[in-house]
């Protein structure tokens, strides 16, 4: 029988990875798995205990106590649950991308969260994004994709993002934020974000989200043979 298929998509935030992963999902009837929302929600559970997200100990410490679900509701949506609170908008405040950024540095972080999503490849067809999912999580992923786009390009589409949503942002601010957690996301020990040498690197910097799917769209027509619709 085959093996269900699966997509990495890594890269840096604001690259285009979830908007353009979650449409290709659709059009291919495969599962979207944000695994940047897992690392938030350990992010968010540290930034309420008041534990800093860089203590390995502290951290450490509270991992096991954690009720982290991710559920997919009836539209196929993934929403994330801390002790059971949808807390799918609350991780995407500017405070908790950091403390996310801060908390996948720490080995124990990452090794706590790989069993949950190899667990998803392994059940469904997945398209998964991340920074180390075609290097570390999905090695043997039918099709890794490293998505990225210069800091400025991504920093004004975040500012765009938190501004439709009514938080109030400034471009100095995200870019700031973005500059910090690519460095730190690229740097770091354990999984850093980089592309897997098999990965297709496709540069979104001057296109835009219409242009950037049917982008993606042509390459995993070519490379996979099969054509999202939709
Ligand atoms: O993708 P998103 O920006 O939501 O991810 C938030 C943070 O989680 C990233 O800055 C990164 O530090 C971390 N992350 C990670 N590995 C993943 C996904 C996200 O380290 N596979």
């Amino acid at each position: 029988m085959k093996k269900h298929y699966s997509i990495a998509i890594d890269g840096p935030s604001g690259a285009g990875k979830s908007s353009l992963a979650r449409r290709v999902a659709s059009a291919l009837g495969f599962i979207y798995v944000d695994t940047g929302a897992i690392y938030r929600t350990v992010g968010l559970a540290c930034y309420r205990a008041g534990i800093s997200c860089k203590n390995a100990e502290a951290v450490a410490q509270i991992l096991p106590r954690l009720n982290i679900q991710m559920r997919f509701n009836a539209a196929g949506e993934q929403r994330m649950y801390l002790d059971e609170e949808d807390v799918s908008s609350r991780i995407r405040m500017p405070e908790i991308s950091i403390c996310a950024s801060d908390v996948s540095t720490l080995p124990v972080v990452r090794s706590y969260l790989l069993d949950m999503q190899r667990r998803m490849a392994r059940d469904n067809n997945v398209i998964m994004d991340g920074r180390d999912i075609g290097t570390v999580v999905l090695p043997d992923a039918d099709l890794k994709i490293f998505m990225t786009a210069s800091s400025a390009a991504r920093a004004q589409r975040r500012l765009l993002e938190l501004q439709a949503k009514g938080v109030r942002a400034n471009f100095e601010d995200v870019f700031r934020d973005i500059e910090y957690r690519d460095q730190q996301d690229s740097t770091r020990a354990s999984a850093p974000m980089r592309a897997a040498e098999d990965a297709v690197v496709l540069d979104t910097t001057n296109l835009n989200l219409e242009e950037s799917y049917r982008l993606l769209c042509r390459t995993i027509k070519e490379k996979l043979g099969v054509q999202p619709v939709g």
